[in-house]
C-alpha cells in the first residue's frame, strides 16, 4: 500500500533541486561537474561531501552516507520517508495529493482495522493499570517497590497487571463493544483447541509497548511467580505491531536521544526503568532479542552513535555480539559499557546510583576495541596457531564493515595486535568480505560484501549510461545475479523496466535499502567508470556471465571429489555426467574470456 502516487512522487523530484535542498543545509562549491562541502553526518576539516545535481544523488566518500533527496531530508532532519516527502513537498510549494482511488476500498478497510486494534489496546491498558491499582494488584505493586520502580514511573512507563482470571479483559473488552474476532485479531485474548477463547495474559505484570508516538500497540508480560513460564511473554505480531520494527521506550527518549545525540541500548523493561527514571541517559530497550536493521533504521532518524549496555559475561557473544556487529555493518558509531560481573543496569543503578553509570558511560569504549581485547585476551601471540586463531575471529567481524576506510583502520588494529604485517591482514579482510557472501544471505546484511570491478561498471552505468547498462543488464539471467554484492541493485534495475531512463537513478536510490544505496552512490560518486577493459558495459555483462560459469564449474567439481571420495567405482555413470558438464562450463568460460 503506497503512501503517496508515484506519479506524485515524480514530479515532486521533478521540481525539487537537490542542490538547492542541500545548499540550505550544508555550503557547496562547485568542482567539475559536482558539487562539494564539508559532510553534515560526521565531522571532518577537508570536504568528501558530494552532490551530483544532475543526476540527483549525494554521497559522502568519508563516512558513506548516500542517496537521494528524500534520504537526505530523513537523514538531516531525522524523519521517515512519509514525512520527507511532505516536507519537500513542502519546500517546492506542491500540495500533497489526496489519498489516491482504486486500492482506496482497502486501504480505508485496513486503516479502520488497525484504528479499531488501537483502540482495543488502549481499553486493555487502561484495565492493566486499574488492577495494578486495584486489590488485584498488591503483590504486583509490592514487586514494584522493591525494585525501586516508585509511582511515577509506573505512571509514565504505564505499568500494569494482568489479574489471574480466565477472562477478565475479554470481558471488559466486550463489554466496551468490540467483537471476539477483532479481540482475536488484536493478540490480546487467545483460542485455545476446545475452542474457548481466554485471556493471554494471566498473572503477570503488564509492560505497554508504543509506537514512537506513544500509541499502545502490544503489551510484554513478565511472570509474578518464579516458577511461572515463560518469564516474558510478549504479544503476538499484530497488523499494527511488529517487533523488529519496534525498540521498548524511544517514545518516552526519542528526544532525549534526538537532543545528546546518543542512545544507551539496554537489554530489559527494568534496565530501561532504572536508567529512565533516574534521567541517567536516554535509553531504549532491545527486549533480550538481537536489534534487527529495522531497528537500526529507526534508531537512525534520532541518533548515529549508541552505546550498549548489557550483561559483561554477554556482551562479547549472542544477541549482544549479533547487535553490535549489525549496526557497526550499518554504519553506527558503537560503544560498550562493561558493569561488573553480574551486574545489569538495573542492578547497577540500584545499588550505586545513576551519577556512578553515567561516569561508566563516559568510559565506554568502541566495541571494536572491545572486541579485540577480548579476543586477544589470553592468547600468546608467541605462537602461530593463537595468531591464526585471533586473526580468523576478527575476520569475519572485519569483513560486515560496511567502509573500506575503517574496515582498513580496524585491520591495522588487528595487525598492530597479533603482529602481523598490515598489508596481510588487509587482504585477509578482503577475502573474508568476499566469502561471507556465499554465507549470509542478503536479508541478513543488505547490501554487504564487496562489488567485483564489472559490478561497479554497471553500477555506474546505470546512473551515468543508463541506456547501455540497461541493454547490458537486459543479457543476463538471473542466475549470473546470483551471489552477487550488488545483486539487489542489478534486481531492482531490471525490474524498474518501465520508467524512463532518467528517472532510474533516483527511483533506484529511494527503493534501495540503506546499505545499498550507499554502495550505490559511492560507486556513482566516482568522476569516471571504473577500469574493467575494452568495450566497458557490455564487458561487464560478459566478465559476470563468465563468473557464474566458474562458479557452476567449482560446484561441478566440489560435487565429483564428493562422489570420488564415496568411491568412483560405485558413482562411475554420475561422475562422468559431471565431467562431461565440467567440459561444456569451460568451453563457455573459454569463449567468454
Ligand atoms: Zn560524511
Amino acid at each position: 500500500m503506497a503512501l503517496f502516487p508515484q506519479q506524485f512522487i515524480d514530479d515532486l523530484r521533478l521540481q525539487a533541486n537537490i542542490l538547492q535542498v542541500v545548499q540550505e543545509y550544508v555550503p557547496l562549491k562547485k568542482v567539475g561537474r559536482t558539487y562539494k562541502g564539508l559532510c553534515p553526518f560526521h565531522s571532518e576539516k577537508t570536504p568528501s561531501f558530494h552532490v551530483d545535481p544532475e543526476k540527483g544523488f549525494f554521497h559522502c566518500f568519508g563516512c558513506g552516507v548516500g542517496g537521494d533527496i528524500f534520504k537526505f531530508l530523513e537523514l538531516h532532519e531525522k524523519l521517515g520517508f512519509a514525512d520527507s516527502v511532505k516536507m519537500l513537498a513542502q519546500k517546492v510549494g506542491l500540495s500533497l495529493p489526496e489519498r489516491s482511488e482504486g486500492s482506496g476500498d482497502d486501504d480505508r478497510r485496513d486503516a479502520a482495522l488497525r484504528e479499531s486494534l488501537l483502540k482495543v489496546h488502549e481499553v486493555a491498558a487502561a484495565y492493566f493499570r486499574e488492577q495494578l491499582a486495584g486489590a488485584a494488584g498488591a503483590r504486583a505493586r509490592q514487586q514494584l517497590a522493591e525494585r525501586d520502580v516508585p509511582q511515577a514511573t509506573i505512571d509514565q512507563l504505564g505499568l500494569g497487571f494482568a489479574p489471574n482470571s480466565r477472562d477478565g479483559l475479554k470481558s471488559r473488552l466486550l463489554a466496551e463493544g468490540f467483537s471476539q474476532a477483532l479481540l482475536l485479531q488484536s493478540g490480546l485474548v487467545v483460542q485455545r483447541d476446545n475452542a474457548e477463547v481466554v485471556d493471554r495474559f494471566r498473572n503477570r505484570l503488564m509492560v505497554p509497548i508504543c509506537r514512537d508516538t506513544g500509541s499502545v500497540i502490544a503489551f510484554g508480560g513478565r511472570a509474578m511467580d518464579k516458577d511461572q513460564v515463560p518469564k516474558y511473554l510478549n504479544s503476538p505480531e499484530t497488523p499494527i505491531y511488529s517487533k523488529s520494527r519496534t525498540l521498548y521506550g524511544l517514545n518516552l527518549s526519542k528526544s532525549a536521544i534526538r537532543k545528546l545525540g546518543f542512545a544507551v541500548l539496554v537489554e530489559g523493561y527494568f534496565d530501561f526503568a532504572q536508567v529512565f527514571r533516574t534521567d541517567a541517559a536516554p535509553v531504549v530497550a532491545s527486549c533480550g532479542t538481537a536489534l534487527t536493521s529495522q531497528q537500526a533504521q529507526l534508531l537512525r532518524r534520532f541518533a548515529t552513535k549508541i552505546v550498549l549496555s548489557f550483561d559483561p559475561d554477554a556482551a562479547g557473544q549472542g544477541a549482544a555480539a549479533r547487535s553490535c556487529e549489525l549496526l557497526v555493518a550499518e554504519g553506527f558509531d558503537v560503544n560498550v559499557v562493561t558493569l561488573d560481573k553480574g551486574e545489569d543496569p538495573d542492578t547497577f543503578i540500584r545499588r550505586k546510583g545513576a551519577a556512578q553509570y553515567r561516569e561508566r558511560l563516559r568510559n565506554s569504549r568502541p566495541y571494536l576495541e572491545y572486541l579485540l581485547d577480548q579476543a586477544a585476551a589470553g592468547l600468546d601471540f608467541e605462537h602461530d596457531e593463537n595468531r591464526r586463531q585471533f586473526l580468523g575471529r576478527m575476520l569475519t567481524v572485519a569483513a560486515r564493515i560496511p567502509e573500506a576506510a575503517a574496515r582498513d583502520q580496524f585491520a591495522d588494529r588487528i595487525a598492530h595486535k597479533a603482529r602481523i604485517t598490515e598489508d596481510v591482514v588487509r587482504a585477509e579482510i578482503r577475502k573474508a568480505a568476499v566469502n561471507r557472501r556465499t554465507t549470509v544471505t542478503a536479508r541478513e546484511l543488505p547490501g554487504g560484501g564487496q562489488l567485483k570491478p564489472a559490478e561497479r561498471g554497471l553500477i555506474w552505468g546505470l546512473f551515468h549510461k543508463t541506456k547501455e547498462a540497461r541493454a547490458a543488464l537486459d543479457g543476463l539471467d538471473a542466475d549470473d545475479l546470483d551471489q552477487l554484492a550488488g545483486r539487489e541493485v542489478f534486481e531492482l534495475a531490471r525490474s524498474l523496466h518501465d520508467q524512463p531512463a532518467d528517472l532510474l537513478p533516483s527511483e533506484l536510490l529511494r527503493r534501495l535499502s540503506t546499505m545499498s544505496a550507499r554502495l550505490v552512490t559511492a560507486v556513482a560518486g566516482e568522476d569516471t567508470a571504473p577500469v574493467v577493459g575494452p568495450g566497458d558495459l557490455s564487458e561487464c555483462a560478459r566478465i559476470l556471465k563468465r563468473l557464474r560459469c566458474e562458479r557452476e564449474r567449482a560446484a561441478v567439481q566440489r560435487e565429483i571429489d564428493r562422489l570420488q571420495g564415496l568411491g568412483a567405482g560405485k558413482h562411475g555413470d554420475a561422475i562422468n555426467l559431471l565431467l562431461n558438464q565440467k567440459r561444456t562450463l569451460a568451453q563457455r568460460i573459454e569463449e567468454l574470456t
